[in-house]
């Protein structure tokens, strides 16, 4: 007599096992470190969200994380974005977008980002919202701030910020849920950081809810998490150095 077998509800990670051992291995090692640095500052481990960066990497390694228990993934390009949101739309994820959006791709991002990380110009809050209101949904953003000069990685200087958050939080379909910073090359990570915690605080005076401060990666999470950082947006330190460039459109 033959058993029925059925079928497991999420289909197994077609990665290779050296592949998901290493995956396994770097992801422990990041969550000890996240641990550690909470520990050294008496923070709740379970008040920093780890957000893996899987940008660059396949579909099947989003699986994998999922599988061992990753339930945010960041990304920061609209197309491989939405491909792997879909691929993986059995699994539990919430997806973060983290890179610098054109406004033509607001529409596509509002329709699977849990957490819109970027939002670095007033003029994508237009766009945002005319994506969420087609996506009837609202749509949780941060408002990315910069202390570079050159804001080529995005974000708004310092003084423009409070003007950003408000037009973020004056629109039903958008909710101002925080801040983010990318660390610039020019400062230590850890100075930067402390600006970035005295910028959210005074955020929140006006802004109470916006609860979330995105700041760390996998050469800075430490400091990040020692000033209060609540996301860290982590890719190679798990994914690996390696993937092919994927130029950006
Ligand atoms: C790629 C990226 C990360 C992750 O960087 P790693 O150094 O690979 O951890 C974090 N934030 C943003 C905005 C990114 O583009």
């Amino acid at each position: 007599m033959t058993e029925a077998v059925t079928a497991p509800a999420v289909p197994t990670p077609t990665v290779s096992p050296a592949r998901a051992d290493e995956l396994e291995r770097n992801l422990t090692a990041v969550r000890a470190r996240v641990a550690a640095a909470c520990r050294a500052v008496r923070r709740d481990p379970s008040d920093v969200t780890l957000v893996v960066v899987t940008k660059t990497w396949p579909a099947e390694d989003v699986r994998t994380l999922a599988a061992l228990g990753v339930t945010d993934t960041g990304e920061n390009q609209d197309q491989q974005a939405a491909a792997k949101a879909a691929a993986t739309a059995d699994l539990p994820l919430r997806w973060h977008f983290i890179g610098q959006l054109q406004r033509n791709k607001a529409a596509s991002v509002a329709r699977y980002a849990d957490l819109v990380h970027s939002v670095d110009r007033l003029s994508l809050v237009d766009a945002l919202v005319r994506g969420a209101e087609r996506a009837e949904r609202r749509l949780r953003c941060l408002a990315q701030v910069s202390l570079d000069s050159d804001t080529g990685r995005g974000g708004v200087v310092p003084s423009e910020l409070e003007r950003l958050a408000d037009a973020i939080a004056s629109h039903d379909h958008l909710e101002l849920a925080g801040v983010m910073m990318v660390a610039p090359l020019h400062l230590e990570p850890a100075t930067a950081f402390e600006c970035l915690s005295v910028l959210h605080e005074r955020l929140r005076d006006t802004h109470p809810g916006a609860v979330i401060r995105s700041a760390g990666m996998s050469g800075d999470l430490e400091a990040a998490i020692a000033t209060g950082a609540t996301h860290v947006r982590v890719g190679s330190a798990i994914l690996g150095t390696r993937a092919p460039r994927v130029p950006t459109a």
